[in-house]
Parts: C-alpha cells; sequence; structure tokens
C-alpha cells in the first residue's frame, strides 16, 4: 500500500476526488450516480480486502474503496 490521496492535493481537486463518495455534491458533479465508488471503478486496483487500493490515474498514491471522482469509470 502508498500514501493515501488526500482531497486536497493538487491531482485530487483536479479530479474531483472524494474521499467519501456519499458526499459528493450532485450539483457541482453532475456525472455522479449514487453507488459509484472507487471499489466498483474499472480504474482501481484493489488490494486484498484492504478498505483502499491502487488508481490508474494516480500513481504513487492510493484512494479509497469509498471514494469517488469524475473520471468513475464502470467496471467492465
Ligand atoms: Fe476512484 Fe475510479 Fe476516480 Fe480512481 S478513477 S479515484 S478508482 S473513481
Amino acid at each position: 500500500s502508498q500514501a493515501l490521496l488526500q482531497e486536497d492535493d493538487d491531482e485530487a481537486k483536479a479530479t474531483g476526488y472524494h474521499a467519501d463518495a456519499a458526499k459528493v455534491d450532485k450539483a457541482k458533479f453532475p456525472k455522479y450516480a449514487a453507488g459509484q465508488t472507487c471499489a466498483n471503478c474499472q480504474l482501481y486496483a484493489p488490494d486484498g480486502n484492504k478498505p483502499s487500493g491502487g488508481c490508474a490515474l494516480f500513481y504513487g498514491k492510493d484512494v479509497l474503496a469509498k471514494g469517488w471522482c469524475n473520471a468513475w469509470e464502470k467496471k467492465a
């Protein structure tokens, strides 16, 4: 595991990353739909059963499984 991406990191702000998908403001992020989380995003790389894992977007940082960002993509 790696350092956790923080919401106030520049790359997090650039993609609208939220540590808790439930707190995403739909008015600001119209792409967001209830139920979307990093855990069910195509770009997420789970780390066993840990609460965080890798994301193809963020090199060297982990994201929370319950997080979300504007690049969310349905798992194929
Ligand atoms: Fe989470 Fe997917 Fe965004 Fe990565 S691309 S932060 S896994 S929602």
